[in-house]
C-alpha cells in the first residue's frame, strides 16, 4: 500500500454509532450496567466482535445487541458519541455524519429526543477536543410500524439539535419495503432533513425503486444491489434498466461500505464499486459499523486502492462527491468541498469535453475552437472523465451528434479554472479562452443507447486513462 495514495482528508457520510463502539468502552459500560459480556478482556472482546463472512444473522446481530445493552442511559450514549468523533478525527476524517435508531436506547426509559439529545452533547464535547463538528443522522428502523418512524423523525425536528441533519431507514429490507415508511419522509423533506435510505444492501435493486419512489432520498445507503439492475459484458456495464437508470438520473450519492458488505458476504475484490463509478453513479466510501467489521474510514480507501486500483485521484474524487452530497447548510458544504479539493490536491492531467460533431468539425480549418455557448457562458465546459456523464444525460439525452473531445490539461495553462458548476458545489473545469487543436488528443463518439442515455465509450476511457 503506497501511504500516499489515501493521503488526504476523509468525509465519512455512513457510520453507525453503536456499530463503532470502542471494545474498552462496551466492556466499562457492562461492567458499570451490569451487563454480561461472552470476554472480559479487551483483545477477547474485540475478536468476539468481528462478524465474519458467512456468519448467521442472528450470531451477527447479537454484536449489536451487547451494545444496544450497554447503551441504555443517555452519559453512555454521550460517552461513545465523544469517543466515535475522536476516532475519526484521529483518522483524518474532517467531516462525519453518524447515525443512530434512537427507539433502541429508550429501553430503561430514556426518550428519544433524550437520545438524540445525548449524542448531540457528546459531539459538542468531541468537538471542543478534536475541532471536528460531527453531524446526526437519526435513523427509523424498517420493521417497526410507518407511526412510529413518524415518531422518530418529529423527535429529529422537536430536537431542536441543530447537529441533526438527516433521517435514515434502517434494519433489515426483506419484507419490509421504504415506502411503507413514506410519510415519515415527507416530514423529514418538509423540515429540510437530509434523507438518506439503506436499500439495495440485502435486499434487491426492487429495494432500491422502493425508496426512490416512496422516499425520494438524498442519497442510498449502499446500493450496491443495483447491480442486479445493470447489464455487464467484458467487465463493464453496457446498459442501465429503468431503476439504475433512475438512480444514476437521480445524482444521489452511493454510500458504499466495502468492509460492512463483505462481512455478510460479498468478497471486497467482487464489489461492484469500480463498475458503478465508470457507469456515472455516485460513488461514496465509508466504514459503516467500524469495531463490529474491524475497519476504519481510512481502511475503506486503502481496500479500494488494494482491489479495485482506485488512484489518489479516484480517491479524491469519491471524498470530493461526499462532500458535495454531505448533508449540510450550503454555505459549509461548500466550504467542505473546498477544504476537500485543498487537502487532496489532485486534478487530472486529461479531461473531456462534449462538442456538437458540426461545430468541431467547422473549427478544424483555423485549429482553434470556440462553441456558441461560450458566448453566453464565457468559458468552454470541461468535465473530469468521472463528470462526463452528468452532463451528457442531463443535457444531451438522445442526441446523436456529440463527440467527446480528450484534452491534454497541460496545454490549457492558466485559462483552466476549476470552479463550482452551475447549481452545484461540484468543481468543474472550465476554460476562459479558445481550445486549441494541439490540445486535443484525440475525439470518440458518444452515441447514446436506445434509451438515450449514454455510458463512457470503453476507447474514450483507455483514452483518458493512458
Ligand atoms: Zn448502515
Amino acid at each position: 500500500m503506497n501511504a500516499a495514495a489515501v493521503g488526504g482528508p476523509i468525509v465519512v457520510l455512513h457510520d453507525h454509532l453503536d456499530g463503532g463502539v470502542r471494545p474498552q468502552t462496551v466492556l466499562d459500560l457492562a461492567h458499570e450496567h451490569g451487563v454480561d459480556v461472552p470476554a472480559a478482556e479487551v483483545e477477547a472482546l474485540a475478536a468476539w466482535f468481528t462478524i465474519t463472512p458467512g456468519m448467521p444473522f442472528i450470531e451477527a446481530f447479537s454484536r449489536f445487541d451487547l451494545v444496544g445493552a450497554v447503551l441504555q442511559t443517555p452519559e453512555a450514549l454521550t460517552r461513545v458519541a465523544r469517543e466515535a468523533v475522536e476516532d475519526l478525527a484521529a483518522d483524518g476524517v474532517i467531516h462525519a455524519e453518524l447515525r443512530f435508531a434512537p427507539l433502541l436506547h429508550t429501553r430503561k426509559g430514556m426518550t428519544t429526543v433524550e437520545a438524540i439529545e445525548a449524542v448531540d452533547d457528546g459531539l459538542t464535547r468531541a468537538l471542543a477536543e478534536t475541532g471536528l463538528n460531527a453531524r446526526i443522522i437519526v435513523c427509523a428502523m424498517r420493521d417497526q410500524p410507518a407511526a412510529v418512524s413518524i415518531d422518530v423523525v418529529e423527535a429529529a425536528i422537536v430536537s431542536g439539535c441543530e447537529r441533526v441533519v438527516g433521517v435514515d431507514l434502517a434494519g433489515g429490507e426483506m419484507g419490509y419495503p421504504a415506502e411503507d415508511h413514506a410519510a415519515a419522509f415527507v416530514l423529514a423533506h418538509k423540515a429540510g432533513l437530509g434523507v438518506t435510505i439503506h436499500a439495495g444492501e440485502m435486499d434487491g435493486a426492487h429495494q432500491v425503486a422502493s425508496a426512490l419512489e416512496s422516499c425520494d432520498p438524498h442519497r442510498i445507503g449502499h446500493g450496491w444491489r443495483i447491480i442486479d439492475d445493470c447489464e455487464i459484458d467484458d467487465g463493464r456495464i453496457v446498459a442501465l434498466g429503468p431503476t439504475a437508470t433512475a438512480l444514476r438520473a437521480s445524482g444521489a450519492p452511493l454510500e458504499i461500505c466495502l468492509t460492512s458488505n463483505a462481512s455478510l458476504g460479498l468478497p471486497v475484490e467482487e464489489h461492484p464499486v469500480r463498475l458503478l463509478r465508470d457507469a456515472g453513479f455516485r460513488v461514496t466510501l465509508n466504514p459503516d459499523d467500524r469495531a463490529i467489521t474491524t475497519t476504519s474510514a481510512r481502511r475503506e480507501l486503502e481496500l479500494a486502492v488494494e482491489h479495485h486500483g482506485f488512484t489518489r485521484h479516484d480517491l479524491a474524487q469519491a471524498m470530493e462527491r461526499a462532500a458535495v452530497g454531505a448533508f449540510l447548510p450550503d454555505d459549509e458544504r461548500a466550504m467542505l468541498v473546498g477544504r476537500v479539493r485543498a487537502g487532496w490536491d489532485v486534478s487530472p492531467a486529461r479531461l473531456v469535453h462534449l462538442a456538437e460533431r458540426s461545430e468541431w468539425e467547422a473549427s478544424r480549418p483555423t485549429g482553434s475552437y470556440l462553441p456558441g455557448a461560450f458566448a453566453t457562458d464565457g468559458f468552454i465546459h470541461l468535465s473530469a472523465l468521472h463528470q462526463l456523464l452528468t452532463p451528457a444525460n442531463r443535457f444531451y439525452s438522445g442526441r446523436e451528434d456529440l463527440i467527446a473531445l480528450v484534452v491534454d490539461a497541460h496545454y490549457l495553462g492558466p485559462a483552466l479554472v476549476w470552479e463550482p458548476g452551475t447549481g452545484t458545489d461540484e468543481y468543474f473545469p472550465h476554460l476562459y479562452s479558445a481550445l486549441t487543436a494541439e490540445a486535443v488528443l484525440g475525439e470518440f463518439e458518444m452515441t447514446p443507447a436506445p434509451d438515450g442515455n449514454f455510458l463512457l465509450p470503453a476507447a474514450l476511457m483507455r483514452a483518458v486513462h493512458a
